[in-house]
């Protein structure tokens, strides 16, 4: 076959390292960057949605099939959100949009390219799933599986907010299926999760884990976030304390990143100023690395730029592997994205848009991107980095070319820079590397797609 991967770029520096939080996107998410994706290309996602699933499309070996489901409704919108999230929708707008999900997962389980295929991971997203009542929960969910049926899915993940799990909401949760339950705590300081516009309160989170735990949820994760507003030295080694005293399965930890569209943002642009009140760069990676250093001190392993997890045997996350590694991703309501038969889509950000387009019979598709061959191994290639490493061997036997070879030059330069472990077969980054990984992607990216700064 023809070599499917990209020229690396020329210029092998990357973006200048930036010291102090500035406004703006730092996550790489996907590639190429959402900017790129059109609405002239939805017609050919349509097409590709009449052709029967891609089982051996050149170079992907494999392609299972995943599912997302947004639910956009928060009870509070936090200051650092820059989701889509709606705080005032009555029980009448929700069983809309619930019933609208469903009539997009209707449309979408006649296709050639998902009739018959059964999930291998199901995730629920938000916004906050767990805003919805036991009873909204079971009709969604009793919706979808008779649509697409949930016995061979290997995990499912549900993001929870603490401060709207009952013990009763938590059961039917459990009841749903749901193998990980994902909790949005953030920080243990009620001060500090005031003060960022958090709805919950240390109390919740308590009751809510501990009770999780009672009913046997077989993998809890917890989200936390290092650097948002007001966070000190002393608060962050105390919330890592607090977390490693729960034991969870798995922990997630984001550095605070302020994108435009958070209030965080309006409040500086309101105020002229150009550097957000938080942590520079440097501190919050220090205290992500503070908190994997706690961690594995009782046996956890640092699996990704964001992850610390206590078994990696038993505990693993097949949604990411599956998005990261060229997995179809059937992603249903307002705004959600997702990636089927080669090409990435995305649904109408806004709430009405969404339902009209939903109940006049169309799908909700806003734009799209086929994504060529080459950017296919450039994706996977840079979304497995943040993993901490890429086997080059097995990458040059699914794609057909070694990244070694590749990506030469960003690669020494990488090295130069102490970002790179020595490795063989292994492309691996140091823990310095890892913490950073977003921005040093970019030196991967194609010139026609770097934004200049981050992702
Ligand atoms: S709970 Fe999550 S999705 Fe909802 S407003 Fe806060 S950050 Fe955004």
């Amino acid at each position: 076959m023809t070599n499917p991967a990209a020229v690396p770029n020329e210029n092998s520096s990357g973006p200048p390292i930036q010291k102090e939080t500035t406004a703006g996107n730092y996550f790489v998410a996907n590639y190429p960057p959402f900017a790129f994706w059109k609405k002239e290309a939805v017609p050919e996602f349509l097409a590709a949605l009449d052709r029967p699933p891609v089982t051996n499309y050149e170079y992907r070996i494999t392609n299972p099939l995943g599912l997302y489901t947004h639910i956009p409704f928060c009870r509070k919108r936090c200051h650092f959100c820059y989701f889509k999230v709606y705080t005032d929708k009555d029980s009448a707008q929700i069983r809309a949009y619930i019933d609208a999900v469903l009539r997009e997962l209707t449309a979408y389980a006649g296709k050639p390219c998902i009739s018959g295929r059964r999930p291998k991971f199901i995730y629920f997203g938000g916004g906050t799933p767990s805003y919805l009542s036991p009873d909204q929960l079971k009709f969604l969910t009793d919706g979808m599986k008779a649509l697409l049926p949930w016995d061979e899915a290997e995990e499912v993940t549900f993001e929870a907010e603490p401060g709207t799990l009952t013990d009763h909401k938590l059961k039917a949760i459990r009841d749903l299926g749901v193998t990980r339950l994902s909790l949005g705590i953030e920080h243990f300081d009620d001060h500090i999760l005031e003060i960022n516009g958090r709805a919950h309160r240390s109390k919740e989170i308590a009751r809510a884990y501990a009770y999780a735990r009672e009913i046997g949820f077989p993998q809890i994760n917890i989200d936390l976030i290092a650097g948002m507003v007001e966070e000190t030295e002393e608060k962050w080694k105390d919330t890592v304390a607090k977390a490693v005293e729960l034991r969870p399965d798995s922990v997630t930890i984001y550095q605070m990143e302020v994108p435009y569209n958070t209030g965080i943002y309006q409040q500086m642009k309101s105020e002229g100023k150009l550097v957000a009140p938080v942590a520079d760069w440097e501190t919050k990676r220090r205290w992500v690395n503070y908190a994997y250093g706690e961690f594995e001190k009782i046996g956890y392993t640092v699996t990704s730029t964001t992850t610390v997890v206590r078994d990696p045997a038993q505990v693993k996350f097949v949604y990411r592997q599956g998005l990261f590694s060229g997995a179809d991703v059937l992603s249903v309501g307002v705004a959600s994205f997702g990636h089927l038969n080669g090409v990435h889509y995305q649904n109408h950000h806004d709430f009405q848009p969404y339902l009209d387009a939903v109940n006049a019979g169309q799908l909700p598709v806003y734009r799209a991107y086929v994504v060529p061959r080459d950017e296919h191994y450039l994706r996977e290639f840079m979304l497995q980095l943040k993993l901490g490493s890429v086997s080059a061997n097995a990458f040059a036997q699914k794609f057909g070319a070694d990244p070694r070879v590749q990506f030469a030059a960003p690669l020494a330069s990488l090295k130069e820079q102490g970002f790179l472990t020595n490795g063989g077969d292994r492309i691996g980054l140091t823990r310095d590397g890892l913490l950073q990984v977003d921005r040093l992607l970019q030196q991967f990216f194609k010139p026609e797609h770097k934004t200049g700064r981050y992702a």
